[in-house]
């Protein structure tokens, strides 16, 4: 999935996902891009969040609503990723050496943060017409 979270000078927030290729893609299967609240989630008035990875792991922590409504509580979206993240890794018999998940959020200041289980995630932040390539260790160490 390539995620996408843009915030303007107003301060209004706007997100958009793509799903993978031919990757997971078996008949009749619905990743987690397309379920608002899973692949992707915005609420204006706090932030928003997009993932990537393995969708069915994504469902089932509902975790773009889950990032955004902890940043509503006062993470920030650094903060907010890694909770989300261990929600998924520290489940009783979690499976997550063998799969990749990982997120990026934005909150209604602009701050930024991003976070994955594994290595092999990164992202580019776009800002007064600078591309920053986000530091590539955001990830779990184990
Ligand atoms: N999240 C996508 C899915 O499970 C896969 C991807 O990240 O490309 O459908």
């Amino acid at each position: 999935t390539i995620g996408m979270l843009a915030i303007d000078k107003n301060g209004d927030i706007a997100g958009g996902c793509t799903s993978s290729g031919l990757a997971y893609k078996l008949d009749g299967r619905v990743g987690d891009s397309p379920i608002i609240g899973a692949g992707l989630f915005i609420d204006n008035e706090v932030g928003g969040c997009v993932a990537t990875g393995l969708g069915e792991e994504v469902v089932k922590t509902v975790v773009s609503f889950l990032v955004v409504e902890l940043m509503r509580q006062g993470k920030t979206p650094q903060e907010a990723c890694e909770e989300a993240i261990g929600r998924i890794v520290n489940k009783p018999n979690s499976n997550y050496k063998n799969f990749q998940v990982g997120y990026i959020a934005i909150n209604k200041q602009g701050e930024t943060g991003s976070y994955a289980i594994h290595e092999w995630f990164s992202m580019t932040k776009f800002q007064d017409g600078v591309n920053e390539q986000v530091p590539s260790d955001y990830y779990l160490k184990q």
